[in-house]
């Protein structure tokens, strides 16, 4: 394509700073007339240009296989075919990006216009209205849309290679999570196991103070292997590899074994967990395992960010028919309005992770816990003040 300096003319387009030429177009017209009124237009408009002509479709098809044409002015009523088909025809059959067209009728009319532009047609001109400017201001405009379609298409191949090479790195990173986690947590239950053994006598009696130090690191042992559970749990979820197991089960079975798994937690820091149950014979169609998990956690957290010896509750209520809602509640540190909703995200951590009140987590057990809740098609939120607590809301359809 040439590209050189023009001045603008009177009464055509307004330019940018340069204008580009093409080099050849193909005018596909099967009026002889018209189309050597067409050939002499395009002569004045761009000067020197190469410009082969055809009458039908089958023979546009033919030319535009053996050679790149940058731009085509089609007669929208050929003897074969009609312009549009051909446009079809040539976008189906382009391996890449087809060049801009113009489409010229004798009559116009809605119809072919709209025709037009669905089948691509850059532009659309009615032969009584073609003359040099016209003509030299529709292809330049199609020159122009063209290249910025095209550097709209590259930038969007461009995204999508980009896309590929980051889902790849991500399964590379899940998998890597998946693997250190398999290869960590086999020894670290072996060492919990031996460091239990110890604790509890059973190797020989110990001191006050050295259980007291073993404790220490056998609550160690389960926050590594909960950090990791948290990040395996966190790829799984960003790779979709987590199935539900549905199946109908009671409200009391998942209050008694959310209880169950927040034990420690409400001992080590002497807390009290109260529960609140209106709705005894609920049953609700959930993943229990997963419902259970995301209660604990908001009961541990509910632990976390109080002091010790604070009291929490678990409530459930159903005031909508298909609807369970659970509520863990604490008077506690409270989270400030500008961080409800972010604490649902990824790592977040309020006041970061130096925070006075930042426990030993990752920040990632409420966005795993709104990711679970959210393939039950059910919605998590929570309501605080700080300085007097936080309800969090687990709402479930039945
Ligand atoms: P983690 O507890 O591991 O930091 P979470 O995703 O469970 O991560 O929680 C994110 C943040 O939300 C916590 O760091 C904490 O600042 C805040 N948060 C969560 N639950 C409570 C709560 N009950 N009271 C006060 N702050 C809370």
């Amino acid at each position: 394509m040439n590209v050189f300096f023009k001045a603008n003319s009177p009464g055509m387009l307004p330019r940018s700073e340069y204008t580009d030429i093409p080099e050849n177009v193909l005018i596909v017209e099967d009026d002889p007339t018209y189309s050597q009124l067409l050939k002499r237009l395009l002569l004045q408009a761009f000067g020197n240009i190469q410009l082969d002509c055809c009458k039908s479709a089958q023979e546009a098809l033919t030319l535009a296989k053996r050679k790149t044409y940058q731009v085509l002015l089609v007669d929208y009523n050929l003897p074969d075919q009609s312009g549009y088909e051909l446009l079809i025809e040539l976008h189906r059959s382009a391996t890449k990006f087809p060049p801009p067209a113009v489409m010229l009728t004798a009559d116009g009319g809605a119809e072919a216009a709209r025709k037009a532009l669905q089948a691509n047609a850059y532009d659309f001109m009615t032969k009584a209205d073609v003359n040099t400017n016209s003509l030299e201001r529709a292809i330049i405009n199609a020159l122009q849309k063209h290249a910025l379609q095209k550097a709209v298409y590259q930038h969007a191949q461009d995204l999508e290679t980009t896309n590929a090479s980051l889902k790849k790195r991500n399964r590379e990173i899940s998998d890597f999570y998946q693997t250190v986690s398999h290869e960590v947590k086999t020894p670290l239950a072996a060492s919990r196991e031996f460091i239990s053994l110890i604790r509890d006598g059973v190797l020989g009696p110990i001191s006050y103070e050295q259980a007291e130090v073993l404790d220490y690191a056998l609550s160690s042992c389960d926050q590594i292997a909960s950090h990791f559970n948290d990040l395996v749990e966190t790829t799984r979820l960003d790779s979709r590899k987590i199935n539900l197991k549905k199946q109908e089960t009671s409200i009391n079975t998942i209050l008694k074994r959310t209880t169950a798994s927040c034990t420690r937690a409400i001992d080590e820091k002497r807390a009290r967990l109260v529960i609140s149950n209106t709705c005894e014979s609920c049953r609700i169609n959930v993943d229990e395992n997963r419902i259970v998990q995301v209660l604990s956690n908001l009961v541990s957290n509910a632990i976390k960010y109080s002091p010790e010896e604070s009291s929490v509750t678990l409530a459930v209520r159903s005031t909508d028919p298909s609807l369970v809602v659970f509520c863990v509640a604490d008077n506690g540190f409270g989270i400030a309005p500008e961080h409800t909703e972010d604490i649902f995200n990824r790592l977040y951590q309020v006041g970061g992770t130096s925070s006075e009140h930042t426990g030993a987590g990752l920040g990632l057990g409420l966005s795993i816990a709104k990711d679970l809740v959210e393939l039950h098609s059910g919605r998590i939120w929570v309501e605080s003040h700080p300085g007097v607590g936080s309800q969090f809301y687990v709402e479930l359809p039945k």
